[in-house]
């Protein structure tokens, strides 16, 4: 990838990396590029581990919730918590 992307492009190949259901490493990757792009991933955090970049899905993961949060139980043991907007 080359570096005189945009913004919006870059955003995008973020976007795709979380679409496709990635590895591990490829979210660490995806974040890294957003972290050095001020991008902000938004909706996207919620959607893997921070400990182990692992994509949450229903073999790895447990997911409750509890008094208005979002509890995600990773399969490393990792537990994310979400507030849940109304
Ligand atoms: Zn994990």
């Amino acid at each position: 990838m080359k570096s005189d992307l945009t913004r919006q492009e870059i955003n995008e190949h973020i976007k795709n990396i979380f679409l496709k259901e990635s590895s591990a490493k490829e979210i660490k990757k995806a974040k890294k590029l957003a972290m050095s792009k001020n991008i902000k991933l938004g909706e996207l955090r919620k959607k893997f581990c921070k400990k182990c970049y692992s994509l949450f899905n229903s073999n790895n993961s447990e997911i409750r919730i509890k008094k208005g949060f979002k509890i995600t139980k990773c399969k490393c043991g990792h537990i994310s918590r979400y507030k849940i907007k109304n």
